[in-house]
């Protein structure tokens, strides 16, 4: 069971997590989606906890102020597709279209960040199901099934029995970084680990992989600036 904390004011959420390894207190801030941590040793009490949090307030302001500001979208405003950042207009019809490098959604201002969603939704399982299709051929195996999800600490993952899942924020990444996920994750279908025998399989599919890897780490993070 999660617990939380809330320090300060404004209150900032801090994650309670017991461990029985930790000998001492200590505060983590993901720079995924900026969540705070705090990490105790599973015998301390909760008040010195609460202690150590509000002695580091100023540091978790410090360190979550630097954060990219988070950005909804919205009409006259713009919104990475493919790595490129494309404006949004007022579309007609009922449907999002893609059009010449402009984003069109129709209906209203409060309306555009569910619509977006669901169509990057939508164009991201289209996008990584072919890709996926193609690296499995090249790999020789077959997967059971994809799901996307909105996850925030990892961008796809493979089950033992096979099951493919990948963040749909990866459609705001470039295509070679759709491209590099759907190997990474399809390239687990032979070996379920990070060995040296893997990244070999996955060089052998995808060689400029090191270059896309490192996109993902310097700027996954702006893909979670934006509030659908
Ligand atoms: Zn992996």
């Amino acid at each position: 069971m999660a617990e939380t904390l809330d320090i300060g004011d404004p209150p900032i959420r801090v994650l309670i997590k017991k461990s029985a390894r930790a000998r001492r207190f200590s505060l983590r801030i993901s720079n995924v989606d900026g969540a705070v941590s705090l990490t105790m040793p599973k015998r301390a009490a909760l008040r010195d906890a609460v202690a150590f949090a509000q002695d580091h307030d100023g540091w978790m302001r410090k360190h979550l102020g630097k954060r990219p500001d988070q950005i909804v979208p919205t009409f006259g405003g713009s919104i990475l597709l493919d790595g490129v950042d494309v404006p949004i207009t007022l579309g007609t019809g009922r449907k999002v279209q893609f059009e010449a490098g402009v984003l069109y959604v129709p209906g209203t201002g409060a309306q555009v960040p569910a619509k977006l969603r669901a169509f990057y939704k939508t164009l991201a399982r289209d996008r990584l199901a072919e890709a996926s299709e193609r690296y499995a051929g090249l790999v020789g195996r077959r997967f059971s099934r994809i799901t996307l999800r909105d996850t925030r600490s990892r961008w796809g993952s493979c089950t033992s029995d096979g099951n493919l899942m990948y963040s749909w924020r990866l459609i705001m990444a470039p295509r070679a970084v759709q491209d590099y996920v759907a190997a990474h994750e399809v390239c687990h279908l032979v070996e379920m680990n990070h060995s040296d025998a893997y990244w070999r399989q996955v060089a052998a599919v995808f060689p400029d992989y090191k270059a896309q890897r490192s996109w993902l780490k310097r700027n996954g993070q702006q893909l979670h600036r934006y509030q659908f």
